[in-house]
């Protein structure tokens, strides 16, 4: 039997390193994207291009009625969902004083209330398998905060929280739910970091560099195809080059 994903933010950057892993570990893969239609599509024909079946959706997953359309149409054409890779986000980077209401809700909605969202309706489908695995990309700015990240780290340490009480409440089914919290990773993300800063980040991770979107995608890929994740629930994966030990 194949196995199913869905891959929320699956057109560029980590979400789509993640969708192409998992297509070349022999997975179909649906491949969520909020605006950038071309890139989605060029992600499934690259998931074509490995041997596996790929399906480009459009659907803003901060809203109830996109998720759940966006779920029905994964089922319509699979009828399973196996992984689900809570992915999407995106930053409304501002110091606290200059915050609107905006750039908080804009974070909020789709970095945190998303993944309720999506885990909600995928983990019903779950639950009739009774299997499957949860993945949610977190941050470690939802474990030590950043300056101008008020909104993003509150998403992101929700996000964790979240991740553990789902976990428990979905463990005696056979569904493991997990965070992975990424330092920095070169994508689109981090290019709008101007010189100054990433000089002053890149002294205070261990392993001297940021990180790539093929090693956070290698361990997603571990969480949500590997025999030894069986037995990994309710934790939270650092990947940052060693900015955060604990
Ligand atoms: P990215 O390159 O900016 O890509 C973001 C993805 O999210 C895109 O595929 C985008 O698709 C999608 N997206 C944005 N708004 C959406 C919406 N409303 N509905 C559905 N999809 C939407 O970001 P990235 O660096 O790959 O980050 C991926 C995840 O890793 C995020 O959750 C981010 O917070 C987390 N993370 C990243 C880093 C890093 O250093 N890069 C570090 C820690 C955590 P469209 O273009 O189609 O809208």
């Amino acid at each position: 039997m194949t196995k199913v994903a869905l891959v929320t933010g699956g057109s560029r950057g980590i979400g789509r390193g993640i969708c192409l892993a998992l297509a070349r570990s022999g997975v179909n893969v649906a491949v969520n994207y909020g605006s950038s239609a071309t890139a989605a599509e060029e992600v499934v024909e690259a998931i074509n291009a490995l041997g596996r079946e790929g399906l480009a959706i459009g659907a803003d997953v901060s809203f109830p009625d996109r998720v759940e359309e966006m779920v029905k149409t994964v089922m319509e054409r699979w009828g399973r969902i196996d992984i689900l890779v809570n992915n999407a986000g995106i930053t409304r980077d501002r110091l606290l004083l200059r915050m609107k209401v905006e750039d908080w809700e804009q974070v909020i909605n789709l970095n945190l209330t998303g993944v309720f969202l999506c885990t909600s309706a995928v983990s019903k489908i779950m639950l009739k398998q009774k299997a499957g695995r949860i993945i949610n990309i977190s941050s470690i700015a939802g474990i030590m905060g950043n300056a101008g990240q008020a909104n993003y780290s509150a998403a992101k340490a929700g996000v964790i929280g979240f991740t553990r009480s789902v976990a428990r409440e979905l463990a005696s089914r056979g569904i493991t739910v997990n965070a992975v919290a990424p330092g920095f990773i070169d994508t689109d993300m981090t290019a709008a970091l101007g010189e100054e800063v990433v000089k002053g980040v890149l002294q205070s991770i261990p392993l001297g560099r940021f990180g790539t979107v093929a090693e956070v995608a290698g361990l997603v890929e571990f969480l949500a195809l590997s025999e030894a994740a069986n037995y990994i629930t309710g934790q939270v994966l650092n990947i940052d080059g060693g900015l955060v030990m604990s």
